[in-house]
């Protein structure tokens, strides 16, 4: 339903769980966040509303600088907190979040399961997450370096090359601690150009306070989001000017 990442010098866990309470007008049934604590991916996440996240978040606090939240409204799988986003692919090599459904989830889910992949939840998005997962150890078994950002693209490429439905994707892989890539197919994305940092949201409502700066995401568009740049690619036209743009003032 809402998300939003965060990458820069901020504390992701406040700049995550504020945006995630801007897009609570959207309507959710539960919430989460995944932050980069290097070498691993930690996360919080939980049915209900935002504040009962934060608080868990309080609790058990995350620092770093890299991180993604979203608010869920439950398509496939019931309302819990293991249902909740993020979600964790194979052995936390890769974590999600994910906006729409995967229709053809259920053949991948056999699929995967097939190949060993144990399944946490009962979404159609952890089959996602796995397969990002399959697919980065297929590439590595082929001979793909794991420190090369190309094997991830690749790994993405492929991914969403499988999937049928929509998606408005925010992916985290461990042993990436300095970037976000993001992919969109019928669920919108927008990246919020800073100093030094980037933000991305499923609306520009949590980036406001922070930037005025935009670059929307098209379908078939996958973004590379550092601290410094960004880069977008199209999966027919290859690498894409950046259109950025001014969010109309609100008077
Ligand atoms: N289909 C996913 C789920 O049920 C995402 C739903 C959403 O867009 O919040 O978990």
């Amino acid at each position: 339903c809402g998300i939003v990442g965060y990458i820069g010098h901020r504390e992701a866990g406040s700049v995550l769980i504020q945006g995630l309470q801007k897009l609570e007008y959207r309507g959710y049934d539960s919430s989460g966040v995944a932050i980069h604590e290097s070498p691993s991916i930690q996360i919080r996440k939980k049915k209900g509303r935002v504040s009962e996240m934060a608080a868990l978040f309080k609790a058990s606090p995350v620092a770093g600088t890299l991180g993604i939240g979203h608010t869920r409204w439950a398509t496939h799988g019931e309302t819990n907190d293991q249902n909740s986003h993020p979600h964790v692919g194979g052995n936390g090599e890769v974590v999600i979040v994910h906006n729409g459904v995967i229709e053809n989830y259920s053949s991948l889910r056999t699929q995967l399961q097939a190949l060993g992949y144990v399944f946490r939840t009962t979404t159609d998005t952890e089959t996602v997450a796995h397969l990002l997962s399959h697919h980065l150890e297929e590439q590595i078994k082929l001979g793909a370096d794991p420190s090369e950002l190309s094997t991830y693209l690749k790994v993405v490429e492929i991914t969403l090359s499988k999937l049928k439905g929509t998606y408005g994707l925010v992916i985290m892989f461990q042993d990436l601690p300095n970037l976000l890539i993001a992919a969109r197919l019928g669920s919108p994305l927008v990246i919020g150009v800073g100093k030094g940092e980037h933000f991305i949201a499923s609306d520009a409502s949590p980036l406001i306070g922070y930037t005025d700066e935009v670059i929307y995401l098209s379908d078939h568009e996958i973004a590379v989001i550092t601290e410094d740049e960004v880069e977008v690619i199209h999966r027919d036209e290859g690498q894409q000017k950046l259109s950025i743009q001014t969010l109309d003032q609100v008077s």
